[in-house]
């Protein structure tokens, strides 16, 4: 599958905010966005008006840059979420929280998605006590996440013990153990995403 590899902070640049795709420098005055608040490139400080459909697109390319999605899985996922009963755009953004990806970083195992994904992919975690390394995959209500006993004892994991972790209110940790759960599904209400779902529907939706 296609990667990007091209610097994270210029995606920030790009949506002119904060998508906090570099763990802990994203908190840090060494933060891209800090110093150059505008977008990459020669004409990056030009003003520039932007259209219905301009408006449309940055919102979709932010939420997919955001979660760490590339444009095929990104439409899927809104082909599924469409699919879906209730409203498409909280469905989107219900299906992009419960990613096994993104419930590991909510839960502090990992300090940001792209981290998450790494993590998962390396077989360092079970859910339910079963081996899962796929970072698409999707938690359900009631689901365990626990990193794996021979990775519990890496570097990288024992330092998390020492950290004040919080969670949004559908997870609960447990630092001691590095195990998670999955209290209940989340609701539009409990994601902080600062994303307008509505203007993506808009744009597939021509
Ligand atoms: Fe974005 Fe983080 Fe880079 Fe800041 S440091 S521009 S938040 S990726």
């Amino acid at each position: 599958m296609a990667r990007y590899t091209d610097s994270s902070c210029r995606l920030c640049r790009r949506e002119g905010q904060k998508l906090f795709l570099k763990g802990d420098r994203c908190y840090s005055t060494k933060c891209a966005i800090e110093k150059r608040n505008y977008a990459p490139g020669q004409h990056g400080q030009a003003r520039k008006k932007i259209s219905e459909y301009g408006t449309q697109l940055r919102e979709k390319q932010k939420c997919k840059r955001f979660y760490g999605l590339q444009e095929t899985q990104f439409r899927n996922l809104f082909e599924k979420a469409a699919r879906k009963k209730g409203i498409t755009g909280e469905n989107l953004l219900i299906m992009l929280e419960t990613r096994l990806d993104n419930v590991v970083f909510r839960l502090g195992f990992a300090s940001s998605r792209k981290e998450a994904r790494q993590l998962v992919t390396h077989n360092h975690f079970t859910v339910n006590g079963k081996k899962v390394n796929i970072p698409s995959a999707t938690v359900k209500a009631g689901d365990v996440i626990k990193v794996k006993e021979k990775s519990a004892s890496s570097p990288k994991f024992k330092e998390i013990k020492d950290m004040t972790i919080s969670v949004p209110s559908w997870l609960t940790v447990d630092i001691e153990k590095l195990e998670g759960k999955v209290v209940m599904l989340p609701t539009r209400a409990d994601i902080d995403t600062p994303v307008a779902e509505h203007l993506i529907v808009e744009l597939y939706s021509k």
